[in-house]
């Protein structure tokens, strides 16, 4: 027994808080991979878990981009069947600049099938809230704890308390508290952990479109100095739009018909990549911060997902991060339950940590910086950056480098 415990309270081994993309696809990697162990698990979210797909107005207008990582692993865990009839394959990614300068990577060139995926945001959460729920039917360890908001944790000496914000609610203690609550976290802030913001003043204006042609399976990213649009395929003739502006111009785009918008987004990128679009859906905006908590483990915790990384989603790497990050959490609890330590020890979940920032760096680097190189307005900077594209586009070893890495390998 713990510090300040009573009878009333909820034990758990872990807890997972947020069934969001990243909590639901953590605890699918721990029931893949380690349920042998047993392990009293809750997952707590303060929404329902709904498969209902009208739900959330957002996710109807976005489109999300697996990387080739990401489908070896939903593979691995018994998420992709789920995906694998109707995600659309990326063939080939194209990059172009306003001086014309472009770079093509293809997938037959790195020897696999896709560079990655396309797949609806509204039927990727659709589809993980009914693995979820499945998840619970059929193992009688987890819990689910819905509708239900955490207020804040408390350490004790070789466990964590979580307090839920209803007073009625009793407390429950964990040797291992994940928290997945998603960007800006108010739990992470409760702990005395900080986070380093960006504010990039831009938004990312995000729809969808019919084009007047197959998409190819092409994906394209256009940039000029102040905005990057790019096209995400899905189904046959459709994509997503990502259209990023700068906070200075938003009002602009916003105030404009869908009919005004389609006709911009043809002048200033389709014809740009020779894309015809023929409609559009409405939009929905979101706002562009880099969020780096301080710190992303604590005894008896780990931070993951947008809580512990809310990266700009320039190269469609934000979850796909956190995926990867699910993977390592999962051998550092199985190497803990090996050498029965608690998995919860803070020496284990540092080694966690190493790994896991060894993985973040690169891509939040070059997210980072690729936002900020484009922002530039200065001539020199311009030809610099379309020479650079060239090269990349040139230099075959390079090319594959900057390919794997998007892949996520
Ligand atoms: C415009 C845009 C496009 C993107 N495109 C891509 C892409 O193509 N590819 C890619 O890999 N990534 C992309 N990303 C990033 C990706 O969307 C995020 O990485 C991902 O959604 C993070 O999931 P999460 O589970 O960490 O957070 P969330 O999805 O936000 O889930 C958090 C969950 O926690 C719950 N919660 C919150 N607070 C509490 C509380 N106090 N108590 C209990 N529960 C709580 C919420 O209800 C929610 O269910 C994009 C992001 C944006 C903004």
């Amino acid at each position: 027994m713990t510090q300040n415990d009573n009878s009333s309270n909820q034990h758990y081994d872990l807890v997972i808080i947020g069934a969001g993309m990243v909590g639901i696809t953590l605890l699918s990697s721990i029931i893949a991979k380690i349920n042998n162990a047993n392990l009293k698990i809750a997952i707590i979210d303060k929404k329902p878990i709904t498969t209902d797909t009208t739900a959330d107005l957002a996710s109807s207008y976005r489109t999300t981009a697996l990387n080739y990582n990401t489908k070896c692993i939903y593979e691995d865990i018994g998420i992709w069947e789920y995906f694998a009839s109707s995600a659309t394959a990326i063939n080939q990614v194209i990059v172009k600049e306003e001086l014309n300068a472009s770079c093509c990577f293809d997938a037959t060139k790195e020897q696999v099938l896709a560079l990655g995926y396309i797949v609806p945001h509204s039927e990727l959460q659709q589809k993980l809230q009914s693995h979820l729920l499945k998840l619970v039917r059929e193992n009688n360890n987890i819990t689910l704890l819905e509708n239900q908001s955490i207020k804040k944790l408390q350490h004790h000496e070789h466990s964590i308390e979580i307090n839920f914000a209803s007073a009625t609610a009793n407390k429950v203690i964990a040797k291992l508290a994940v928290i997945a609550d998603g960007g800006n976290s108010t739990i992470v802030n409760q702990l005395g952990i900080y986070y380093q913001t960006t504010d990039y003043q831009q938004t990312a204006i995000v729809c969808k479109t019919e084009l007047n042609h197959p998409n190819n399976n092409i994906a394209y990213e256009y940039f000029t100095n102040s905005s990057s649009a790019a096209l995400l395929p899905y189904k046959q003739n459709k994509a997503g739009i990502v259209w990023t502006v700068a906070n200075s111009n938003l009002n602009y785009f916003k105030e404009m018909s869908n009919d005004h918008f389609l006709e911009i987004l043809q002048n200033q990128f389709g014809n740009e990549v020779q894309v015809s679009f023929n409609s559009i859906s409405d939009r929905f905006y979101y706002p562009m911060k880099m969020n780096l908590a301080s710190e992303q483990v604590a005894p008896n915790l780990v931070i993951l997902g947008s809580s512990a990384h809310f990266i700009h989603p320039i190269a469609a790497q934000g979850y796909n991060l956190s995926v990867k990050c699910c993977s390592l959490l999962v051998k550092n609890i199985q190497l803990s339950l090996q050498q029965n330590i608690n998995i919860g020890d803070l020496t284990q979940l540092l080694q966690y940590k190493q790994v896991a920032i060894k993985e973040q760096q690169p891509i939040i680097s070059f997210c980072d910086y690729t936002v900020k190189a484009f922002s530039l307005k200065s001539k020199p900077v311009k030809y610099l950056r379309s020479l650079a594209l060239k090269c990349l586009d040139n230099i075959k070893p390079a090319k594959s480098y900057f390919t794997r890495k998007a892949m996520g390998l």
